[in-house]
């Protein structure tokens, strides 16, 4: 799928909005548009989540600042998630994209 084409479906179709799921562990199996933020001792410190892209790559980002690269993540009133910064995938799909208010922004 191109870059422009999915810049366009996301533009002109309401796709469903990502949710969040606080878990103790990495799930076995993902499930699309969630966003799992994984904790110890009530301690978040990694997200993974299923690329965007329907590539079927999970994705893993570190919420550790002694450990960068990381990322941070903000849950609004309205319980929608945004992560900080970008996400950027060097690999495979190369998919870029921001998640914001549990809506994903392609770059
Ligand atoms: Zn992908």
């Amino acid at each position: 799928m191109s870059k422009l084409w999915k810049r366009f479906k996301s533009l002109f179709k309401r796709e469903k909005q990502f949710q969040f799921l606080f878990v103790e562990d990495v799930p076995n199996k993902f499930k699309p548009k969630i966003v799992y933020i994984v904790t110890n001792n009530n301690y978040p410190w990694e997200i993974v989540m299923l690329c965007p892209c329907n590539c079927n790559k999970i994705l893993y980002l570190n919420l550790m600042k002694e450990y960068p690269p990381y990322w941070t993540y903000e849950i609004s009133k309205e319980k929608k998630i945004t992560l900080h910064p970008s996400i950027h995938r060097i690999v495979g799909c190369q998919s870029h994209f921001f998640l914001r208010n549990g809506v994903i922004i392609w770059c």
